[in-house]
């Protein structure tokens, strides 16, 4: 099932070319006081929702996806993972270019000693949304990545059991202004985390290590890999992130990007696309407003 959020937060089933307001299904949702859970609701409550959904789609209203405004699919995640250094070619195009890594050691180390960082979650968006660019003075890249949402909560998960703890996934945009400072401040603006262009249920892809993605600025192809060349795949970013804390419900781990990221200007339109997801359509304007 794909499922997205819309709008003034509606809940859509995603068909071609069209969304069923399945908003209503929203309803099984429990009540939280505060203090809230330190999960996403709709994620955490996903099973019951989808079955709700099932039972009133039939006699939902159809909108056409181009008329809707497409919002993050997860609204509320406790923290966003990201794997840095995850495909050895990117690896390599940092460690070849000052530009990239600026002689910040643990840009060029892989993976593995690297470790993971977070985006902050007010960095998210969804792709209706678009990227708003501060510092466009410097130079702002586009990373698409496969992003992957946890269904259910994982501590020091090994990664053989990594999959029972996927929701589903998305296509994660990591924004990033290139410099010296600490990569969860540069890529951590509101807008820098893009993702869409709606939840995918983890049964509709059983193999995530085997698809292609891409992503394109004005209709020139960026980048084109595909996620056989993870490093680290899905379970063993679990099993990685898991051995050094708790991630819950709607956490996003966004896997990482492969080579040819580039710099992206406002006026800009990326479109990008992951195998069995989608293809999402985001635009770039300058944080304030103007472009
Ligand atoms: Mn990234």
């Amino acid at each position: 099932m794909k499922l997205c959020r819309f709008d003034d937060g509606r809940l859509g089933l995603v068909e071609p070319g069209q969304v069923r307001d399945v908003t209503a299904a929203l309803d099984v949702l429990p009540a939280y006081r505060y203090p809230l859970p330190p999960f996403d609701p709709l994620i955490a409550n996903l099973d019951a929702v989808i079955a709700r959904v099932r039972t009133v789609a039939s006699h939902a209203p159809a909108v056409p996806l181009r008329s809707i405004t497409l919002l993050s699919p997860v609204a509320n995640p406790g923290k966003i993972v990201c794997a840095p250094v995850n495909y050895q070619k990117h690896l390599d195009e940092v460690r070849d270019n000052a530009a990239l890594h600026h002689h910040n050691t643990a840009t060029m180390a892989p993976i593995h000693t690297a470790g993971l960082f977070l985006k902050a979650t007010s960095s998210l968006v969804g792709p209706g949304q678009g990227i708003a660019l501060r510092k466009v003075d410097r130079r702002n890249d586009h990373e698409v990545e496969l992003a992957v949402v946890i269904g259910r909560q994982a501590s020091d998960v090994e990664a053989k059991d990594g999959y029972g703890h996927v929701a589903g996934y998305a296509i994660g945009l990591d924004i990033t202004i290139r410099g010296p400072e600490e990569r969860s401040l540069r890529k951590s603006p509101d807008s820098y985390a893009v993702l869409g262009p709606w939840l995918v249920t983890a049964d509709e892809i059983p193999n995530p290590g085997a698809l292609d993605l891409r992503i394109s600025v004005n209709g020139d192809l960026r980048q084109s890999s595909n996620t056989k060349y993870l490093i680290l795949g899905v379970p063993e970013l679990i099993a990685y992130a898991s051995s050094f804390y708790t991630l819950n419900p709607g956490d996003v781990i966004i896997t990482g990007t492969p080579e040819g990221v580039s710099p992206i200007q406002p006026g800009d339109v990326i479109t990008a696309c992951i195998e069995q997801i989608g293809t999402m359509e985001v635009k770039v304007r300058a944080a304030g407003g103007v472009g």
